[in-house]
């Protein structure tokens, strides 16, 4: 596996593939990797000549009142876990070169980035859809991996692809679980014991709601919505959304679920943000 730590080695390097006519899969990361984004790299290799993973903790993403600093940085660890899964090269800017102040042109999407978490912290997508589409601008991956975790984020990179004609495919990974339930996620090293032990209700809130909705299909979004609030209304969790829209679009849903529907959570287990999302299959 090879680093590549500047913009002209990752050129240097693109260039050669690109002669030899090389399919070349991208995982876009902010590092401090687990199983999940292990999972990414395998399913990218299936389909590519190579492999690249990019580890860069996006400061463009983190609002002024949120984990920048202490986001877990473990660059040693990551090398080692994208070896063994395969990957080919890691990409490692810098903020210097990755988001130097000079730069004044930024990426906003306008719909499906607008509800969930996008109105909880303000522009929060346009930092990912802005160093996105560096990335994919400056490695020009044939296609680029990105997990169901983040059910709005990859929502938002697939319609800022389709918007702006970038020539990349979009491919969706499933959530990869722990053994309990809860959804793998850099963040969860911060759970003390006791929270990791509760963290993994909000999976199986989610499974509860889809139980409900099969025994009562009539039953409304709104009504199943708060079904959900009311199981994440006691302590130590702090709800901050929990709804359930139409699973393409991310527009609400009036009525009984007609067109497959995404459940979307996110709570604070002490100081610990997790989400997390469940689709609800019509056929
Ligand atoms: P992050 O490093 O958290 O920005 O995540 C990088 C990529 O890994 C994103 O596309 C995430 O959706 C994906 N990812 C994170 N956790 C998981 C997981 N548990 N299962 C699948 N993909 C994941």
């Amino acid at each position: 596996m090879i680093l590549l730590r500047t913009l002209s080695e990752v050129r240097e390097r693109r260039e050669s593939l690109w002669k030899n006519q090389k399919r070349l899969g991208f995982v876009p990361t902010m590092g401090a990797l687990h199983e999940g984004h292990l999972e990414l790299v395998r399913q990218a290799k299936k389909t590519s000549d190579e492999v690249w993973v990019s580890i860069f903790v996006n400061p463009l993403q983190f609002g002024p009142n949120e984990d920048l600093e202490r986001y877990p940085r473990t660059f040693e660890k990551d090398c080692e876990l994208l070896k063994s899964a395969g990957a080919d090269a890691v990409f490692f800017p810098s903020p210097a070169e990755m988001t130097p102040p000079s730069a004044t042109t930024f990426i906003e999407e306008n719909t499906v980035s607008v509800p969930l978490c996008g109105a909880l912290r303000p522009g929060h997508f346009k930092g990912v859809t802005t160093i996105v589409g560096k990335l994919f601008n400056l490695i020009q991956p044939h296609s680029a991996f990105f997990g169901e975790k983040d059910a709005q984020q990859v929502r938002v990179i697939e319609r800022m692809v389709k918007d702006l004609l970038f020539p990349v495919e979009i491919k969706r990974v499933p959530t990869f679980r722990e053994n309990d339930g809860l959804a793998m996620s850099s963040r969860n090293r911060y759970l003390s014991p006791d929270e990791r032990e509760m963290a993994p209700e909000l999976h199986t809130v989610l499974l509860k709601l889809e139980t409900l909705w099969k025994t009562r299909p009539q039953i409304t979004a709104q009504e199943l919505e708060t079904h959900g609030v009311q199981f994440l209304s006691h302590e130590p969790w702090k709800l901050q959304y929990l709804e359930v829209r139409d699973s393409e679009s991310l527009e609400r849903i009036e009525g009984p679920i007609q067109k497959e529907a995404l459940i979307a959570v996110a709570a604070y287990l002490g100081n610990t943000r997790l989400i997390d999302n469940w689709v609800l299959k019509t056929s």
